[in-house]
C-alpha cells in the first residue's frame, strides 16, 4: 500500500469504525499526519496506531468516507471487484440483463461499500452521480472498472454530480457525457415504458428507488379513482392505469414534470380519456379536491434534508397526510411516503398516526414499505435506509 496521510482519531473515537460504519466525523480526529487535499486517500488510525480503515477525505462533517477497513490500495481493479459484486447482486435480483426493465441501480453507495457512488442504469447509459469529492476525482479510474465490468452492455456514460457535489467544489464542474453519447430516452420498468430525462430531470433522471411500490400500487387500483400527488412524471400513474383504474390524476408543481406524466401515460395507453395531468401545489390541491378519490398516493420530496429542520418537516407531513385522510373515501386506500432520510420510520408512522387522529377517521396499517433491494443497507451504515411508506386503509 502507498502511504498517505494519516488521520489520527481522539481516543475512544474508534469504536463506530470497529463495528465498520463507514464515516468518520470531523469531531472524532486528533490530528492528521502530512498535508492533506480534499478528495485524496487517507488511512485512519486509533490513539494507539492501530489501523482502522483506508477513506477519502473531504471538508465538512462528514471527514473521510471508508472504503475499506483492511490495509489495501484502492486501484482499477479493487473498484472492479465491487461493482461486479454489486452487478451480480442485480443480477440474481432479476434486473440486470432484464428485457422487462432496463434501467435500474446499479450502485447505490455505502449499500454496496462505495461511499459518495451513485451509478444507475438506462439501457446501454451508464448515470454516474459523484457524492463526494474523492469520487469525483477518480471518476475515470471509475468509468474504466465499469467498462470492464460491464462490456458492451453500455455504450454510454453521462457525469450528472453538479448537484450533488459540495457547493464550493461543484461550482467549477459541469454535468455531461464522459463516454459516448446518448439519445436513448425510452427505459422500461417492469414492461412499462418511460421517457426519462438525463440531463434535465430530478435524480439521475428517474425515482428508481419506486418500482416494487409501484407494483403494489398498481395491484391495488382496479376500479378505483387514483390521485397520484407529487406524481413527477407520473411513474405510480402508469402503473395505476396498468392495473385497471377508473380514472387517474397526476398532480405536480412543475409544468415540465407533468408534460413528461402526460406523454408517459400516452406512450403506454395512447390518447387516454381516464388520465388527466394537472399543474398544482398538492396542499392546495387536497383542499379543494372533494371526496372523489379512493387511492391517494403521497409522495413528497425530502420535507427535511438536515436534523436542524426536521420539526418542521414532521409538520409539513402531518398537514399532508391530515388532509389526504380528510379527503378520502371511505374505504379508501392511502399509500404515504417519506424519502427524508433524517425522519427515522418510527417518526414518520407517529406523524401518520397523529395525522389520522385529527381526521377522525379508522385507519389501518396494510403494508409498510422501503426501498427496493437495488438500494441495499449496509447493516452497519443503517442512515443508508431512507424510503418508507405505509400503505393504509381509511374507513
Ligand atoms: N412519485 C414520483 C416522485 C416524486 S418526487 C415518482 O414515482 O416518480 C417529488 C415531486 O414533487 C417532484 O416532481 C416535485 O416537482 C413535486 N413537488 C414538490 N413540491 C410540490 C408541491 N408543493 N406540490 C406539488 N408538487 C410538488
Amino acid at each position: 500500500m502507498t502511504t498517505h496521510p494519516k488521520v489520527i482519531l481522539k481516543s475512544g473515537k474508534d469504536a463506530s469504525l470497529l463495528r465498520f460504519h463507514p464515516w468518520v466525523f470531523s469531531g472524532a480526529i486528533k490530528k492528521i499526519i502530512g498535508t492533506v487535499e480534499e478528495g485524496q486517500l487517507v488511512e485512519v488510525y486509533d490513539n494507539k496506531d492501530q489501523f482502522l480503515g483506508i477513506g477519502h477525505y473531504q471538508k465538512g462533517t462528514i471527514a473521510v468516507r471508508i472504503l475499506s477497513f483492511t490495509p489495501v490500495e484502492p486501484d482499477k481493479r479493487f473498484y472492479a471487484d465491487k461493482i461486479e459484486r454489486a452487478w451480480k447482486i442485480r443480477k440474481d435480483l432479476g434486473l440486470a440483463d432484464s428485457e422487462s426493465t432496463t434501467m435500474y441501480r446499479l450502485v447505490h453507495g455505502e449499500g454496496d461499500g462505495l461511499p459518495g457512488l451513485i451509478a444507475d442504469v438506462y439501457g446501454h447509459t451508464l448515470v454516474l452521480q459523484m457524492h463526494s469529492v474523492g469520487m469525483y476525482l477518480i471518476r475515470r479510474l471509475l468509468a474504466e472498472a465499469f467498462k470492464e465490468v460491464l462490456g458492451n452492455r453500455i455504450s454510454a456514460i453521462y457525469d450528472k454530480s453538479e448537484s450533488t457535489l459540495p457547493y464550493l467544489f461543484s461550482l467549477k464542474e459541469k454535468d455531461g457525457f464522459m463516454e459516448g453519447t446518448s439519445d436513448e430516452c425510452i427505459s422500461l420498468e417492469s414492461g412499462n415504458k418511460f421517457l426519462v430525462d438525463i440531463p434535465g430531470g430530478q435524480k439521475t433522471g428517474f425515482f428508481l428507488d419506486q418500482r416494487e411500490n409501484r407494483q403494489l400500487a398498481g395491484k391495488l387500483a382496479r376500479g378505483k379513482n387514483v390521485l397520484n400527488l407529487f406524481g413527477y412524471t407520473g411513474g405510480f400513474s402508469v402503473y395505476a392505469l396498468k392495473g385497471g383504474a377508473n380514472l387517474v390524476h397526476t398532480v405536480d408543481s412543475s409544468r415540465q414534470a407533468v408534460d413528461l406524466a402526460n406523454k408517459n401515460m400516452e406512450l403506454n395507453f395512447g390518447k387516454d380519456p381516464r388520465h388527466t395531468g394537472i399543474v398544482a401545489d398538492a396542499f392546495e390541491y387536497l383542499g379543494s379536491a372533494g371526496n372523489k378519490y379512493d387511492l391517494i398516493i403521497l409522495d413528497p420530496p425530502a420535507f427535511a434534508k438536515h436534523n436542524e429542520v426536521l420539526h418542521n418537516a414532521l409538520q409539513g407531513y402531518k398537514r399532508l397526510n391530515a388532509k389526504a385522510f380528510s379527503v378520502i373515501k371511505p374505504g379508501g386506500i392511502l399509500f404515504t411516503f417519506s424519502c427524508s432520510q433524517v425522519v427515522s420510520r418510527d417518526a414518520f408512522r407517529k406523524t401518520v398516526f397523529t395525522a389520522a387522529a385529527i381526521s377522525k377517521r379508522q385507519v389501518r396499517v396494510l403494508y409498510q414499505l422501503s426501498q427496493p433491494p437495488d438500494h441495499p443497507v449496509n447493516i452497519y451504515h443503517p442512515e443508508g435506509e431512507y424510503l418508507k411508506g405505509l400503505v393504509l386503509v381509511v374507513e
